[in-house]
């Protein structure tokens, strides 16, 4: 049996896990990643992932200052210069250009396993131990760390262990958080698509009864969706022949693009509104979609993750500069303090847009319209929109900031 000693062990190596290894080991910690399953880092030119991330500019930067965002960029990368939001049964419409904030872009549109590639290309030439696939068999609490017992019969001992692994976190079982979690009563549609009139390098969100129709530019002519419906409709809408899966998403856009036409599968995914109850335990560390998952309409959800990377390494070298150990919970707490309120803030103002849109009460209607119309045309209000798209409007963490 092997045993192995790090100072930080991430069970999860999807967008977050493998970004906050990367800081980690850059900050000089020793570091193991643990990855159920190894990540596909070869595919064939043609064809897009069917995730993809709308990334604000703190994320951004986190990327940048981690030096995999130009590898990124020069893989696949969309900026969009303007948003466009708009209601089915009014008049509201709100509409966002950079150009007005003297900002180049809005933010970026990439295919997840873009995102991935980029982070373990960096790490295979890092320090960080990267095992996959492996899975966490136990764990146990020692004196002055975890010690995480694998699959694989190896043991490793860690001085803080950090649950990275996604909704249904096993660490975040295993060492007994509870997690708040209610369905939604949408599922998630998500394609690409050929939109006649090219895609305007613009990000286009059509509010619904049974949900949001969101149109995130990919290549000039080319979206990705995300299209939350009722779950039945949803799977409906994906069993549809393609002739007619075309006519229903076109008449959705109501035509502002022209014809769209899918050129991708299509796959469904049920959305949850999740929170821990803690994101720290003395030794563990929650981050990314295990600690919170919220409903994709603002396109929040690996956003806030980075964030909550930055801000744990963030924490963790304060704790090290003061002389702690990393694992103490008094190191821990600072980073659950400078993340938890926000990502609650940032679940609670979707899950108040889901409502507002999926109302057909006439005061709702009314107040949605005036809303976009009148966000549309005040000036603070546009600006705390575009904040929120720039991922601007809170103090980021150090990574999240821009290099100089
Ligand atoms: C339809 C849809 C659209 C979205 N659009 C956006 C968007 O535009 N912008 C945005 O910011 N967010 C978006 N999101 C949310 C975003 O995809 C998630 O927030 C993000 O993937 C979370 O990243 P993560 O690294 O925390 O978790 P994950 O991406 O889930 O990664 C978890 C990793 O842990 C591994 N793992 C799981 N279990 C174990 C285990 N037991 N042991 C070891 N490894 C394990 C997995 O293999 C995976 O690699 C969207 C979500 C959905 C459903």
């Amino acid at each position: 049996m092997t045993e192995q000693e790090f100072d930080v062990a991430i069970v999860g190596g999807g967008m977050v896990g493998a970004a906050l290894a990367l800081a980690l080991s850059r900050e000089g910690f020793t570091v193991t990643v643990l990855e159920a399953r190894h990540p596909e880092l070869r595919w064939p030119d043609e064809g897009f992932d069917l995730r993809v991330s709308a990334l604000t500019r703190a994320s951004q930067h986190l990327l940048d200052n981690l030096g995999v965002w130009t590898a990124i960029v020069a893989d696949r990368a969309t900026a969009y210069r303007q948003m466009h939001v708009w209601d089915r049964a009014g008049f509201g419409e709100i509409h966002f250009d950079a150009a007005d904030i003297a900002e180049p872009d809005l933010g970026h549109i990439v295919e997840n396993r873009v995102i991935v590639r980029a982070l373990w290309q960096a790490l295979e030439r890092s320090e960080v131990v990267c095992c996959a696939p492996v899975k966490v068999r136990r764990l146990m609490h020692e004196e002055d760390g975890i010690e995480v017992q694998l699959d694989d019969r190896r043991r490793i001992h860690t001085r803080l262990l950090v649950a990275a692994d996604g909704a249904r976190s096993q660490v975040r079982e295993l060492v007994g958080i509870e997690s708040r979690s209610e369905p939604y009563d949408q599922h998630a549609l998500v394609a690409t698509v050929h939109a006649e009139h090219g895609n305007q390098e613009t990000a286009w969100q059509r509010f619904m009864q049974d949900g949001p129709l969101a149109l995130l530019p990919m290549r000039r002519d080319l979206f990705s969706i995300v299209w939350s419906n009722r779950p039945d409709e949803a799977e409906r809408l994906a069993a549809l022949d393609e002739l007619a899966f075309n006519d229903q998403l076109t008449e959705a856009s109501e035509s502002r693009l022209g014809r769209l036409s899918v050129c991708s599968d299509r796959a469904v995914f049920p959305l949850r509104l999740q929170h821990a109850a803690e994101y720290v335990r003395p030794g563990i560390a929650l981050v990314g979609d295990a600690a919170h998952v919220i409903h994709p309409l603002a396109g929040q959800g690996v956003n806030l993750g980075f964030l909550d990377a930055a801000a744990l390494v963030d924490a963790v070298r304060a704790g090290r500069d003061a002389r702690r150990d990393i694992g103490e919970l008094r190191v821990l707490r600072r980073y659950e303090r400078s993340r938890k309120g926000h990502n609650t803030a940032t679940q609670l103002a979707m899950d108040g847009f889901k409502h507002l849109f999926s109302n057909d009460r006439p005061a709702l209607a009314l107040v949605r319209n005036l809303g976009l119309g009148v966000a549309g045309r005040i000036g603070p209000l546009r600006r705390q929109f575009e904040r929120v798209a720039l991922g601007h409007g809170i103090e980021l963490p150090s990574l999240s900031r821009p290099r100089w």
